[in-house]
């Protein structure tokens, strides 16, 4: 089952910075992975043809291969903006390690960090130990 459609739309990438073509994944509304064009109708349920909402989307770069998260901007129905969501931090980091960081709460030395530079400008610690997580700013 789809739980998505998509928009094809051009802007700069949030990882690499490349202005490039982007399909991006929107996970709202009546779901079946139809193509949106921008200022077109979204695919809504009947009775909500004429909503405004804001929805998850989500986009890998061509470029560099690399993702990041937006916000579908939908008013009266109607898909009108997409717009990057740089507070939630993609899937894909630029670099991960393991060992660079102790585990602040068991001290493992297995702890996981994954870094999101540019744009986003943090670090994640996840310890598979004791399942400590955090986020920092770099
Ligand atoms: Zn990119
Ligand atoms: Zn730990």
């Amino acid at each position: 089952m789809a739980n998505y459609n998509y928009a094809i739309t051009k802007m700069p990438c949030m990882r690499c910075g490349n202005r490039n073509e982007f399909e991006v994944s929107i996970y709202f509304g009546k779901t079946t992975m139809a193509q949106v064009e921008m200022g077109q109708p979204y695919p809504l349920a009947p009775g909500s043809q004429h909503l405004d909402a804001t929805a998850e989307a989500y986009t890998e770069c061509s470029n560099c291969g690399l993702d990041f998260n937006l916000t579908a901007v939908i008013e009266k129905g109607v898909l009108v903006r997409l717009e990057p969501d740089l507070e939630n931090l993609p899937y894909i980091p630029d670099e991960r390690t393991t060992g660079d960081i102790t585990c602040p709460r068991c001290e493992s030395a297995e702890a996981v960090v994954s870094k999101f530079k540019g744009n986003f400008s943090r670090y994640t610690i996840h310890c598979k130990q004791c399942r400590y997580f955090s986020t920092e700013r770099l």
